[in-house]
């Protein structure tokens, strides 16, 4: 473009910024965008305990694909419209009760209000020297964590978009910490168990490990790591000359709810020096009770520990975390230079987030974590949590009482294995058109699982507006379906 004469120059940014002061609406025009948000949150709320946990729609949200970017901007309202009905209405609604598949938290109000007020501040929470107060909440998030966890001062950490990208970090730690290089990839075996979740063995191959042999440690009939077998497989590969390096550890597997004997992987870990790192990204909040504590042992004996503030404190998706006891290892495989953040780097006074995870600017996601903690204390936290565990065990009982079924192990934390048996028939297939049927009635949402080539179906507590009523329903459901797959 030419450049303009002086004249014409302030002209033209003139007429820019009347039209890029747009999206910097006024008080009353916030109101007026805000008043209808609050309403609309409002319905949904409302509309939550009769809502569907699951509805089967015909267009699966495809609608949204008709309303244009357009160059001048639609209203709060038919915007709003838009949500209602392309993505509030079909599929999984993760905010209900009833959804009680894969691993549900809910989603707490309190967290909203800290991410409205985090992007209405814009706060630059990942370098201590740009809002000191936002690091610093944070830093304590992970302090409460680790003291959770057990671990001492040495121990630093990082909160994540997700369980995902904190197992990622943590590989990335421990691969740094026990020097696997490049090219002594294929000779480094670690050792995790078939039920560990997928994102761990993904992390290996986003760390460059993808070469690595990779260990399945045989399960008991619980489906939890076998210490024994863990240290019989580590000799094997010494005697064959290759390095072991990291056994993955699962408090509160995915599938089954399974706890892995940490301790006793911690004996073999700590003889033969491996880096033991623990996925609790399920079941680390169970911490916070007393029949957790007496259920999950041995974390703090861990070298790194993941848990996800988005499954066990019921927070709206998009918060996980890393904790690392020797933080000074998470921050030397973190660490980076980089002139243009020369004033920043030179602060030493307190850690900064971007130190010790991939990301430099990044959501200043601590405030939706802190304030549902300070609004309501821990008080309701740990109920709801042992409530899960006894609404697990009780659901667990009930199915006892209905004839034809079968149960997996008793449940460790809130996730249940079962599975109906008929009469006739293949019970894998009648399963399978068993949780079909109960995803379309909606109502509630289950899911199922395959482990050794049966299929389970699987009933995971963890949303915090998940209460008895819940329970009885899925019961009731479940007994009405197989009612009508028997005919
Ligand atoms: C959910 C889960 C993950 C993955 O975490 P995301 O937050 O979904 O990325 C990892 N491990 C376990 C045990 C999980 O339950």
């Amino acid at each position: 473009m030419l450049s303009l004469e002086a004249g014409a120059l302030r002209e033209r940014i003139a007429e820019l910024e009347e039209v890029a002061r747009r999206l910097e609406p006024g008080p009353e025009d916030r109101e007026a965008l805000r008043a209808p948000v609050v309403r609309h949150s409002e319905e949904f709320y409302a509309g939550l305990e009769e809502a569907l946990a699951y509805r089967v729609t015909e267009d699966k949200g495809v609608g949204i694909l008709a309303v244009p970017i357009p160059e001048n901007g639609i209203g709060i309202d038919e915007a709003l419209e838009i949500i209602g009905e392309h993505v509030d209405r079909p599929g999984l609604n993760p905010a209900s009760g009833g959804h009680m598949a894969y691993v549900p938290g809910g989603g707490v109000f309190a967290s909203s209000l800290g991410d409205y007020l985090a992007d209405v501040g814009n706060h630059y929470s990942g370098v201590f020297y740009a809002t000191p107060g936002a690091a610093r909440l944070e830093n304590l998030l992970v302090r409460w964590m680790a003291d959770l966890v057990g671990y001492p001062e040495s121990a630093l950490g990082t909160l994540s978009s997700g369980g995902s990208i904190a197992n990622l970090t943590a590989v990335v730690a421990a691969r740094d910490a026990k020097r696997v290089r490049p090219r002594d990839v294929e000779r480094s075996p670690v050792y995790m168990t078939r039920q560990v979740h997928h994102c761990v063995t993904k992390a290996m191959r986003l760390a460059g490990l993808g070469e690595a042999p990779i260990r399945g440690v045989p399960l008991d009939d619980r489906y939890r790591m076998r210490a024994d077998e863990l240290a019989r497989l580590i000799e094997a590969d010494r005697e064959a000359g290759l390095r072991p390096w990291m056994v993955v550890a699962s408090s509160g597997t995915t599938d089954t709810g399974a706890i892995d004997p940490v301790d006793e992987i911690a004996d073999v870990a700590e003889a033969e020096g491996l880096w033991l790192h623990v996925d609790a990204a399920y079941g680390g909040f169970f911490l916070l009770t007393e029949l957790g504590r007496e259920l999950i042992r041995g974390l703090e004996r861990s070298d790194s520990v993941v848990m996800d503030p988005h499954k066990g404190l019921f927070l709206p998706y998009g918060t996980g975390a890393l904790i690392v006891k020797d933080g000074a290892l998470l921050a030397r495989s973190q660490h980076y230079e980089a002139n243009y953040l020369q004033d920043a780097l030179s602060s030493t006074e307190e850690i900064s987030p971007a130190d010790l995870s991939p990301e430099l600017t990044r959501h200043f996601r601590g405030l939706r974590m802190w304030m549902p903690l300070v609004l309501h204390g821990l008080a309701p936290f740990r109920a709801a949590l042992e409530e899960k565990i006894q609404l697990c065990r009780y659901f667990y009982e009930e199915l006892g009482r209905i004839p034809g079924m079968e149960r997996g192990p008793y449940p460790e934390l809130s996730v249940a294995l079962y599975r109906y048996v008929p009469d006739e028939g293949d019970p894998n297939e009648f399963n399978a058109r068993l949780i079909r049927e109960v995803q379309r009635d909606g109502r509630i949402f289950l899911s199922s699982t395959t482990i050794d080539d049966v299929f389970w179906l699987r009933l995971a507590v963890l949303c915090f507006r998940t209460h008895r009523r819940h329970v009885d329903l899925a019961l009731e459901i479940l007994k009405e379906k197989i009612a009508k797959l028997e005919g």
